[in-house]
């Protein structure tokens, strides 16, 4: 396995060592408190302190239902410090659903807030499983549950508390992954792992204590929190957070906070570019724009590209059980591989795999495997996720079908179970939603394989029109034909209002397949 020499020995030296470099330099900005580095981590080592005198040890861990707070930061920085295991939960999620990742982990601790424990208060105070509760507002706290300000965040006493740091093979988080395949699965990311991320996107994107970022997307997920949260801290850059992504506060804090790094999934730059206030600034001192998380069109990228006229273009594909990046974009990329999701990171080792579990050739289209020092090495308590995951020879198994061509550029075409079977031929949806993005008048647009009694699937797109336009099922065929072979054109078309997404914002293509099933009957 290839690694990065220097680095870091555990992720809590990151801040360290941007604290001792940069002491006075804004580290962390929310609303109106701003951090210096030498603050930011005053507060880390007071809640670690506090944590360590609550008994917490070495491999507890602790769950954190939050939105893009300052706590979170702390937390997860306390958590990194002491070798505790932070759990961060996507505040999407339903009651049951967290209850499932708070047992499965078996954390002793839960940190949120008033608003986002309401569906947990019967369960916290009436079920045999109880953990310490805190609260970062001080809003009427019920029982067992306290203020972190006034308990996390106290001067701890004087006598210096003990613990032994983490070791970079250790455990540094427990993230459920988002689960559009079923029971969700507690992805282990190690400190070691989140290191070779951040020196990844550092490396690829060639970022420095310059940068400045915005974190809109949500830092339960690995783009925000490794990608922009431990990326910057690493660099000894600047992260401002939104508590959630509304898109005129969005548009207004790049622009007032002079934000040089974007990095964000598909939707919320199609939602920015849309938004009546965005064509109203200039863009200039936006240097680097990352996308990622699901695909992005070749459309989207070149708007893009008018609207930042000095930023670099960087699509970034990865997983939560890869720690984000496994591919990354270079600068400066030769047009003709705009589709692409870029060139491994320096550390990634790919391959695909066919599906008789033989490696492919360049340009041959499989299975993507990946393996690498950012990689997971398990599921947490998931012993069938963890035989069925991995190959044998240490790779982890993508579900994400791609190809290599001979320039060493990666092409994700669809996710496994997506691809529509059509009489024996293959269709990879993301080519043709590429295409549907071309046209003017859609804003989004989704491809599945709907049940046909003759080919068995059959291609049908949902579509999403922009705002105020007229648009036919028959101009949509049309305009697919004048691009792609016959079997590719979608033979059904829908309208609709919104796509439905999991609460991680990914289009959930099985219940676009179920609707169309209910439509037929
Ligand atoms: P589950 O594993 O439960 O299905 P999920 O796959 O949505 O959830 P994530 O780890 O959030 O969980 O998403 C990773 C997937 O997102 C990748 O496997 C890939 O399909 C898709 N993806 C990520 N980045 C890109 C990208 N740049 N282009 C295309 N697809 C991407």
């Amino acid at each position: 396995v290839k690694m990065f020499a220097e680095r870091p020995s555990n992720v809590y030296e990151m801040l360290v060592d941007s604290a001792k470099k940069f002491p006075t330099k804004e580290a962390l900005i929310k609303d109106d408190v701003r951090l210096n580095y030498t603050e930011l981590k005053k507060q880390v080592d007071i809640v670690a302190d506090n944590l360590i005198q609550k008994q917490v040890k070495k491999g507890d861990r602790i769950a954190l239902l939050l939105g893009n707070e300052i706590e979170f930061v702390l937390t997860v920085l306390a958590c990194a410090k002491i070798g505790a295991v932070f759990v961060p939960l996507n505040t999407k999620l339903t009651a049951n659903e967290l209850i499932y990742m708070i047992t499965n982990s078996g954390a002793k601790i839960l940190i949120t807030d008033s608003r986002l424990v309401k569906p947990l208060e019967d369960w916290l105070i009436n079920s045999k499983f109880i953990p310490y509760c805190y609260l970062i507002d001080d809003h009427q706290p019920l029982k067992n549950m306290y203020s972190f300000k006034n308990e996390l965040l106290k001067e701890p006493l004087e006598s210096e508390p003990v613990y032994t740091a983490p070791l970079e093979t250790e455990a540094l988080y427990i993230m459920y992954t988002s689960g559009t395949t079923g029971l969700p699965k507690g992805a282990v990311g190690s400190h070691i792992n989140a290191i070779h991320s951040c020196l990844s996107y550092k490396y690829v994107l060639n970022t420095d204590h310059h940068v400045r970022t915005l974190i809109a997307v949500p830092l339960f997920h690995v783009t925000g929190l490794i990608g922009q949260l431990l990326h910057v801290i690493l660099v000894g850059g600047t992260a401002v957070l939104m508590d959630r992504y509304r898109t005129e506060p969005f548009i207004r804090l790049i622009n007032a906070e002079k934000i040089t790094f974007l990095f964000n999934v598909p939707t919320i730059y199609i939602m920015m570019m849309s938004h009546p206030l965005f064509k109203s600034f200039s863009y200039d001192f936006v240097q680097i724009v990352a996308y990622g998380g699901a695909p992005m069109s070749k459309e989207t990228i070149k708007q893009l590209k008018t609207y930042f006229p000095n930023a670099s273009m960087h699509n970034a594909y990865g997983a939560t059980e890869t720690t984000s990046p496994t591919t990354i974009m270079p600068k400066n990329y030769p047009v003709e591989k705009t589709s692409s999701v870029g060139l491994p990171v320096p550390v990634a080792d790919l391959k695909i795999v066919n599906d008789h579990g033989a490696d492919c050739g360049p340009a041959e289209i499989g299975e993507l495997y990946i393996k690498g020092p950012m990689v997971i090495k398990e599921y947490w308590n998931n012993k069938e996720a963890n035989l069925t995951s991995f190959s044998e020879d240490g790779y982890w198994k993508s579900g994400d079908i791609a190809y290599i061509d001979q320039d060493g550029f990666v092409y994700i075409m669809d996710r496994k179970k997506d691809v529509i079977n059509r009489g024996g031929e293959k269709i990879y949806s993301v080519e043709i939603e590429n295409i549907l993005y071309a046209h003017p008048k859609i804003l989004e647009a989704a491809v599945v394989g709907v049940k046909d009694p003759l080919f068995g699937e059959e291609v049908k797109a949902y579509i999403v029109k922009k705002p105020g336009e007229e648009l036919t099922e028959e101009e949509v065929i049309a305009f697919a034909r004048k691009y792609l072979s016959e079997f590719k054109v979608p033979k059904q078309v829908e309208f609709i209002e919104e796509l439905p997404r999991n609460p991680g914002g990914k289009i959930l293509k099985n219940k676009l397949i179920e609707m169309s099933m209910t439509n037929k009957s």
